[in-house]
């Protein structure tokens, strides 16, 4: 490996550098600077973002402008604001102890009479986004003429972006002898379009291999009902309690809709899009640098200009409709030697493009299994003891208030306080899962069917019971008898009081003692099938009969063969069937406990400790 000054780098330079501390140049810097500082016209580098490209193009174009003469002789051109401000500070950090050099940073969204001011004072540096730039042509306040280093950074991004055109214009307004350096993340056909046009024999050089993403990230996609999105990425979010990413979406508004659902839903979460003033946007980039916020939920455009090298994930709410963009978001994490994961939320119509990233990122996903509530919880709960375990106690101050605290507690066995504080911190999560649906899977394959993938995830789960045969919600199309060795019970709840089986394996788990294995469900509208073992038919009637769920008493019989109850089923269809329910005195639904995660709920599996 060379050192900065084997390659190069004036003296003055760095020193700067090294101040900063840059002590050994990173691979882009190695391979770019020797070409800018030679005699080489044009280069093509494909490097990813956080790679030290802004020093790769930055330190050769500083040493070869002349700060004699105040006239613009290097323009650099960036997608968005955020990134022509950190560039432009990044060059007045290397340029530190270059006497009279001038980085003007132009950009749209502030005050244009400012950098006309400052332009007429003379720059030898532009940094500038493209629409910006041609506002100030079209005024005359800027001239190209004397521009001799062109840099295109995030070449692809600005293409993405809309800037295709802008971009022509700019550069027939740079004389044709000038040096233009290109800096892709990926190399879409619109980029080699540009180099064609716009370059001559250039210098390719491409770190680590073409288009191919970090090694430090993992990929994993998880294949979901369009209509369970949101609610797998709460899943993802829970199951990674100290999860630090971004949640990229489409559109502004799914970006504002999504971040609206997770602040509700009480999650340390913002958003970052363009319909937001700069001011906000900068307030929120700000907030998410110093973690204050956890899930910062952005559009691929607004995100651009945000450096941050610690993100542990990058969620795609959805895959981007161009494909490299992928990139670009799986980018952002797995930097500076950390490892990260990309992470795909994507429905069965769009597996065909993760395919298609597998070939472009020269990477396979890993299909990701949604964890279950059960999961989640126990994952949260060692997440919490752990830093029970670890966290720093101040025992001169603590030491102090012990005794009062001791007095208090007195009446309580270890055991006992341990599950309270557990409950304290867990109860909300505990509360919204054990209600919560398991979450289906699409089939992907014909002939698998959906029961037996629900059967597989409630075994997954550790829950006792088992659902053998069809699940249908639609209940049977005419009577039915209870399959070989069963016995069929009647109960007096369904669809109407928001059952499903989840719940009603739930409600079973809880009040039959001992294993018992379930087996086929039917749910009506207005009350419900379930099947057991003949030999636990007198246990399990027994136990529900004093069964009462959330202030609603249940009542079950064994079926007969009309598929009624065996006492009259259409007494218990009057009895808890719309109108009904003001007769009986309360309006109480099955399911109808408050809590703060209400979206979604209709039921589930109760996480056990
Ligand atoms: P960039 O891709 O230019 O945004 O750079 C990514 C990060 O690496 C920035 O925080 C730079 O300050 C840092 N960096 C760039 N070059 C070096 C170097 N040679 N040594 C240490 N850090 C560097």
């Amino acid at each position: 490996m060379k050192t900065f000054e084997e390659l190069g780098v004036a003296s003055t330079i760095l020193r700067a550098i090294q101040e900063m501390g840059y002590e050994n140049p990173m691979p882009v810097q190695e391979e770019v600077i020797p070409y800018l500082l030679s005699e080489v016209r044009d280069v093509i580098a494909l490097a990813q973002t956080g790679t030290g490209k802004t020093a790769a193009f930055g330190l050769p174009v500083i040493q070869k402008v002349d700060v004699d003469k105040n006239v613009p002789q290097a323009l650099i051109l960036a997608p968005t604001r955020e990134l022509c401000l950190q560039i432009a500070g990044d060059l007045n950090d290397y340029s530190k102890y270059v006497d009279g050099l001038h980085v003007l940073p132009v950009y749209g969204g502030s005050s244009i009479e400012s950098q006309i001011k400052a332009l007429r004072r003379g720059v030898q540096i532009i940094v500038a986004t493209p629409g910006r730039l041609i506002d100030l042509i079209n005024r005359r306040t800027v001239n190209l003429e004397t521009i001799r280093y062109v840099v295109l950074d995030e070449a692809d991004e600005m293409l993405n972006m809309g800037f295709t055109e802008s971009i022509d214009e700019i550069l027939s307004k740079v004389p044709e002898t000038r040096s233009m350096l290109l800096f892709s993340a990926t190399m879409p056909k619109e980029i080699a379009k540009i180099t064609r046009k716009y370059m001559t024999d250039p210098k390719e050089i491409t770190i680590g291999r073409k288009n191919e993403g970090s090694n430090n990230v993992k990929h994993v996609f998880y294949l979901v009902h369009a209509k369970d999105k949101y609610l797998v990425l709460k899943r993802i979010a829970d199951h990674n309690p100290n999860i630090y990413g971004i949640v990229f979406c489409r559109t502004r508004a799914e970006t504002q809709d999504i971040a609206d659902k997770l602040i509700q839903d009480g999650y340390n979460a913002d958003s970052l899009h363009g319909d937001l003033s700069q001011a906000q946007r900068d307030y929120v980039m700000q907030k998410f640098r110093v973690r204050n916020i956890q899930l910062l939920v952005a559009t691929d455009v607004a995100a651009r200009g945000l450096d941050v090298d610690s993100l542990t994930h990058v969620i795609n709410y959805g895959l981007p409709d161009d494909i490299e963009s992928y990139t670009h978001r799986s980018g952002r994490t797995g930097r500076a030697g950390k490892t990260g994961t990309s992470i795909a939320i994507v429905h069965v119509k769009e597996k065909g493009k993760v395919r298609e990233i597998e070939k472009i990122i020269n990477k396979q996903f890993e299909k990701g299994t949604i964890p279950t509530g059960n999961e989640i919880c126990e994952k949260q709960l060692l997440n919490f003891v752990d830093k029970v375990e670890k966290v720093k106690v101040n025992e001169d101050e603590i030491g102090k208030l012990l005794p009062a605290v001791f007095r208090k507690l007195d009446w309580l066995e270890k055991e006992d306080i341990v599950k309270r504080v557990i409950s304290l911190e867990l109860n909300r999560l505990i509360d919204y899962y054990q209600d919560a649906d398991e979450i289906e899977e699409p089939q992907e394959r014909r002939g698998r069917d959906r029961e037996s993938s629900f059967s597989d995830r409630r075994e997954r789960g550790g829950d006792r019971g088992s659902v053998r045969g069809e699940r249908s919600d639609r209940g049977p199309s005419g009577p039915r008898t209870a399959e070989k060795g069963y016995t069929r019970i009647f109960i007096n709840v369904g669809r109407m009081d928001g059952v499903n089986p989840a719940t009603l394996m739930g409600v079973i788990n809880d009040y039959v003692p001992g294993k018992v294995r379930i087996g086929r469900i039917d749910l009506m509208k207005n009350f419900s099938f379930f099947e057991v073992p003949e030999g636990d038919t007198g246990k399990v009637l027994k136990a529900l009969q004093s069964a009462d769920h959330n202030g609603r008493r249940i009542s079950v019989e064994v079926a007969q063969a009309d598929g009624s109850g065996s006492s009259s089923p259409r007494s218990e269809k009057r009895s808890f069937g719309g109108s009904d329910r003001d007769d009986r005195g309360s309006d109480r639904r099955f399911n109808d406990r408050k809590s703060p995660k209400k979206e979604h709920r209709k039921g589930g599996s109760r996480p056990r400790y």
